[in-house]
């Protein structure tokens, strides 16, 4: 559980930070996982977490934008809306935490310990131009979702797969309209998914099957 959570504080977009020049990256603690080929991941929203329900509103149609770009991509594993008193995968929260950070993800494994969530805080609303491009945010959140990272020198171990990808959407951008998923992404998302090996370049990939959660009791 510890390593989850560490884990988690790196897959943060923040404004204003330029790094990372790689497409495609894999490998959480030494196992690549990815969900398994073919699988529909449910998600539903905890609307009460938000303070604003117009803000709600707008966060879902912007994440089930980003679920449909993915989704076109037949990358190899969906994602569906359900309703908020279905069961479901994950869910979407808001989270009253002030700083920098505008939304936080998780990789397939994450299932093992529980439901989890695609939080999103202030930050989202309050920096210019990521409310703007929230659906482009959400599509970097969910190729974390997929099993992606980005490249971070305190992250633990990764491979590359595909070629080197400087519009990828698992980069960080300076300016918040250029998250958005590239042709790339796709192909090598498709790729990877389709891969039927059980290692690559040294890592073991481990198929996660998808879990629904029963939806909280208010
Ligand atoms: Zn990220």
């Amino acid at each position: 559980m510890a390593t989850i959570i560490a884990s988690h504080q790196h897959w943060e977009a923040k404004a204003g930070l330029l790094e990372s020049i790689y497409s495609i990256r894999l490998g959480h603690c030494g196992t690549i996982y990815r969900w398994k080929s073919k699988c529909t991941i449910a998600f539903n929203v905890d609307r009460r977490s938000f303070s604003d329900d117009s803000y709600a509103t707008y966060a879902i149609e912007c994440l089930e934008a980003a679920a449909h770009l993915w989704n076109e991509g037949d990358v190899g594993v969906q994602f569906e809306r359900v309703a908020d008193h279905e069961r479901a995968t994950f869910r979407l929260v808001y989270e009253h935490q002030h700083g920098a950070t505008i939304a936080k993800a998780f990789p397939p494994n994450a299932v093992a310990y529980g439901q989890p969530r695609l939080i999103v805080f202030p930050a989202s609303i309050g920096q210019t131009g990521y409310c703007d491009n929230l659906v482009g945010v959400f599509c970097h959140e969910l190729g974390h979702v997929l099993g992606l990272r980005h490249e971070h020198k305190e992250d633990a171990p990764s491979v590359l797969w595909g070629e080197a990808n400087p519009l990828s959407v698992m980069n960080y951008f300076n300016d918040p309209k250029q998250f958005k998923i590239d042709d790339n992404d796709l192909k090598e998302v498709r790729d990877f998914y389709a891969y039927r090996g059980t290692h690559w370049m040294g890592l073991s990939i481990v198929d996660v099957d998808f879990v629904d959660f029963d939806p909280p009791s208010y």
